[in-house]
């Protein structure tokens, strides 16, 4: 019998009866390929690897990283919970030691999610992937995570949560948002005032190949990642670049993939995108089982594959390389680049409009935090949403709060005017509560 070289977990959730609607690329039939070719390959025979049900993610769960406006209830439904609970389960499983690695192959995806949340954005209600985070922080202690997010658009959802966040790097590889959903990811996005270069992104033009996601990997995310030294390394794992993908431009293969998994070597991956759902889902998922498991994926290949179908212009390989030392330069920079961003401010503000592009509703925010040396920085955030009839202010005690900006935001959370606010919320992380008035 075949063993694993590493023992991994998996959980698949298909939520069968779920569908943003019956043709729509989200879609149950984009696991259920995978689950058919996962049975057919016989790799739940594999020891050392296991599979594991799912559970619903509770609502504090979800509190714990969201503002669901007016709450949970009404912005996440059963799928959601269970999507963030499968991902909770490969927590535990890799945090307990039951196995080595985990995949949570779930949906609805999760990483357009922002902080605040009304509604559904680019497939996405809650983020799975912050769930599990902020999940693991509470129940196994403090951790330095990194994320790389390798799904070919930008999660700009995960970015928004982690933007204050020193301790969570979020690393981003996509199709450059000229040319693609949800428009944003680009390198002077690097950050918040407190997390300045936490945040990287490497926008990929389109048509990027095999080649060019390896290189960017061994070019830039390996080196960052040995610099910051996390303690856990979650792979936000979208198929969507493959060169079949009907809604995206890459030229990724799901050899490729596996390959980019066994030199990532991610503690949990989680799946996002994906959405060619008989041509790349199942061979790409199968790979990257195979290379957690440290197991040959060599064979793994599409009906179609060609290698002319992965390979990339002279022009793009150059431009990568530009682009990685450019980034790594910044990285490397951070420090110097923080100084001159806050010299002389005691606070930062921006002002945001996010689009919700499945519901077609507008959110204007204007988001402050305070600059400080000692933690994240308290920060809050004014938003309205129109067409929801909302206007909410948002008050986040990071969870390492010193005590200026715990009191601060005591104060701005009783002092805020209950009459301009149709609703008033105080997010606090050290006591893990969320306030709603
Ligand atoms: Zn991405
Ligand atoms: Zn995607
Ligand atoms: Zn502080």
């Amino acid at each position: 019998m075949l063993k694993a070289a590493r023992r991994v977990g998996l959980v698949f959730f298909p939520a069968y009866d779920w569908a943003i609607s019956p043709t729509h690329p989200e879609r149950e039939e984009r696991l259920l390929y995978t689950q058919d070719q996962v049975w057919e390959e016989g790799v739940l025979d594999i020891e050392g690897i296991t599979e594991y049900r799912p559970r619903l993610a509770d609502i504090k769960d979800v509190e714990r990283v969201h503002i669901c406006v007016p709450d949970v209830r009404s912005r996440a439904g059963e799928s959601d919970l269970i999507a963030a609970g499968g991902a909770l389960v490969a927590a535990d499983a890799v945090l307990q030691g039951e196995v080595d690695r985990a995949f949570a192959i779930v949906r609805p995806p999760g990483h357009h999610a922002q902080r605040i949340v009304y509604g559904n954005r680019g497939f996405c209600n809650i983020n799975i992937e912050a769930i599990m985070i902020e999940y693991i922080r509470q129940r196994y202690g403090p951790k330095r995570i990194a994320i790389v997010d390798t799904d070919c658009h930008h999660g700009d959802g995960t970015q928004d949560i982690y933007w204050h966040d020193k301790d969570t790097l979020y690393i981003s590889i996509h199709q450059d948002g000229r040319t693609l959903y949800p428009g944003t990811g680009f390198l002077p996005e690097f950050g918040g005032p407190n997390a300045c270069g936490y945040t990287l992104n490497l926008p990929l033009p389109p048509q990027t190949g095999e080649e060019g996601f390896l290189y960017a990997l061994e070019n830039l995310i390996l080196p960052v990642l040995n610099d910051f030294r996390p303690d856990l390394i979650i792979n936000s794992a979208g198929q969507d670049n493959h060169y079949t993908d009907p809604i995206t431009n890459m030229r990724f293969s799901a050899r490729g993939y596996a390959r980019l998994t066994e030199l990532l070597q991610p503690h949990i991956a989680v799946l996002e995108g994906g959405y060619s759902i008989e041509g790349a889902l199942p061979y790409v998922n199968l790979g990257i089982i195979l290379a957690l498991a440290g197991l040959d994926y060599t064979y793994v290949r599409e009906p179609d594959y060609t290698p002319a179908k992965v390979s990339q212009p002279q022009e793009i390989t150059d431009y990568i390389a530009h682009l990685c030392r450019e980034t790594y330069a910044a990285w490397q920079q951070r420090e110097e680049i923080r100084a001159q961003t806050t010299r002389g401010k005691k606070e930062i503000t921006r002002q945001r409009r996010v689009y919700y592009d499945t519901e077609g509703l507008l959110e204007i925010q204007k988001e402050t935090t305070l600059v400080c040396e000692e933690c994240a920085g308290l920060t809050w955030i004014d938003s309205r949403c129109s067409e929801r009839g909302e206007h909410i202010l948002a008050v986040f005690i990071p969870r390492d709060a010193c005590p200026r900006c715990r009191q601060e935001g005591e104060k701005l959370f009783r002092q805020a005017d209950r009459r301009s606010y149709t609703r008033v919320y105080l997010q606090d992380r050290p006591r893990d509560i969320l306030v709603r008035e």
